[in-house]
């Protein structure tokens, strides 16, 4: 290995070719490589790699070099930490001394940021080999003062990119703060692509889909159904539609997206009223969100029929749906969750029991005070409590800020913070209350009850009967021929 301590000054200059060399026109041609960088973005080198490569060119003659390499880069961004092939490669020909200088078209983008930069002045340092721009200064990397000119050059150009970040970040989050919404995103399932008009189709599939989900629905029922509507996913955003082109994991994604009830988000933290238009009311996708939450959800998502999993057997065991010797569809007291609990257990026809429980549902919700049952003394609620809940979100994203300006103490941030958090989480679960509600609405709302009932499926029935009571099964007793609703079927009504 060279070390300039223990080498002649001869060996020194043929060794080390620096821009110094070059100027004083050395006999030896000056091998470059050209290193050109294709960037998209719209403050970057506004320049294509032809057009950088005939500037080298040109630089070259000028010089006297010889390009003797040429490489590129395809660059979305500077800030982006993406591979650069064509970089690596130009700067190990220089670290093996394969070439003398290295053309750029400026010396501040040639690195992305200061980690790279350093390396790079080090690989440069110790090969000896100079860095000229075409737009800019040229750079001696073997004396210290061109090393210190390239550090402080690329430093304003990190700095530079790094403010125009933060700058851009504070315009976000008051933007999201503000309400606006985000041109930059894909538009989101629901709106027009001004992303402040609700789309007819998709915003009441969603709308739907929430009734749905709280009514007992399943989502993969509403992902059959926004099938059936011919309805298009982002995931296959032109083309023919495929066959099931919606899965439940999609629908979840659009449901649970605060957007949905006119929340504006910045990071993943509620910020603001947004100002486009809302598609459901806030308590109404609370209940939602909460519902999807559930993790008891996943253990009832293969129950098919009305009670099984609601209703008990008169042990206090959960009913289980299951077939008969005689192959007829039952409800049974379920083995597997019985734990030696005394018998006798019940058994008893499905379509006996569903009938009796159907048409006891159907006579509750059509008396007179049925709507009662949807609690409309809390509705007037509602509004204050949405109101209430955006203050506080309000002033939880001004306490960070009047912190950093130093108006409040840390202590009494992180106290406001906390509060805040509480009472916003308790407003949240009051209000999931309120929207759950519309368990009964398609019900309580119809003017034939006994009609909307008929139409519901199974899942939806099984919320309904779960919200009003609770149904205990008892056994027929031994050589029962004919179904006596009154003897098997109990039932607890439910305070609502
Ligand atoms: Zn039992």
């Amino acid at each position: 290995m060279w070390h300039p301590a223990h080498s002649p000054v001869s060996a020194r200059i043929t060794h080390v070719t620096t821009l110094a060399t070059a100027l004083a026109a050395e006999p030896r041609t000056i091998r470059a490589g050209a290193y050109q960088r294709i960037s998209f973005d719209k403050a970057g080198d506004g320049h294509g790699v032809a057009n950088q490569l005939a500037d080298q060119v040109r630089t070259a003659e000028a010089r006297g070099q010889e390009i003797v390499l040429t490489e590129s880069d395809n660059d979305i961004s500077a800030l982006t930490g993406k591979h650069r092939p064509g970089y690596e490669r130009i700067m190990a020909a220089a670290a093996r001394g394969e070439i003398d200088v290295i053309l750029v078209y400026q010396t501040s983008r040639f690195w992305r940021n200061r980690r790279e930069r350093a390396e790079g002045i080090e690989i440069l340092r110790r090969a000896g080999v100079s860095l000229i721009a075409t737009k800019g200064p040229s750079l001696d990397m073997s004396s210290a003062y061109g090393r210190m000119m390239c550090g402080l050059l690329g430093e304003f150009d990190t700095a530079e990119s790094e403010i125009k970040s933060e700058r851009q970040q504070l315009a976000n989050r008051e933007a999201a703060m503000a309400g606006k919404a985000r041109k930059a995103t894909p538009r989101p399932f629901g709106w027009r692509p001004d992303r402040i008009a609700r789309d007819p189709a998709e915003a009441a599939a969603v709308a739907d889909a929430c009734r749905a989900l709280l009514a007992g629905g399943t989502l993969a029922g509403i992902a059959r159904e926004w099938d059936r509507r011919g309805l298009r996913p982002h995931q296959a955003p032109f083309g023919p539609l495929p066959r099931r082109a919606w899965k439940s994991v999609s629908v979840t994604e659009i449901l649970r997206n605060p957007r949905v009830a006119g929340i504006s988000m910045y990071k993943g933290a509620e910020v603001g009223r947004g100002e486009w238009e809302t598609i459901v009311p806030e308590e109404t996708w609370r209940a939602v969100v909460r519902l999807l939450a559930d993790p008891s959800r996943g253990s009832t998502a293969g129950v098919r029929t009305m009670l099984g999993g609601v209703a008990l057997c008169r042990c206090g065991n959960h009913i289980s749906a299951s077939v008969s010797q005689r192959g007829e569809p039952v409800y049974r007291c379920n083995r597997e969750t019985q734990r030696g609990r005394p018998g006798p257990h019940v058994a008893a026809r499905r379509a006996d029991v569903d009938e009796a429980i159907g048409g006891l549902v159907v006579a509750r919700l059509s008396m007179a005070d049925a709507a009662d049952l949807m609690a409309p003394a809390a509705k007037a609620d509602t509004a204050a409590l949405r109101d209430e809940a955006m203050g506080i979100r309000d002033r939880l994203g001004r306490l960070g800020s009047l912190f950093a300006l130093g108006q409040i103490e840390e202590a009494d941030m992180i106290g406001g913070r906390q509060k805040g958090n509480v009472r916003l989480a308790e407003i949240e679960a009051g209000l999931a209350d309120l929207g759950r509600e519309s368990v009964l609405a398609p019900l309580v709302g119809a003017k034939n009850v006994k009609a909307a009932w008929e139409v519901l499926g199974d899942d939806r029935r099984r919320a309904v009967v779960d919200a009003l009571m609770t149904v205990t099964l008892n056994p027929a007793g031994r050589g029962a021929r004919v179904f006596d609703a009154l003897k098997v079927i109990s039932v607890e009504w439910k305070e609502v």
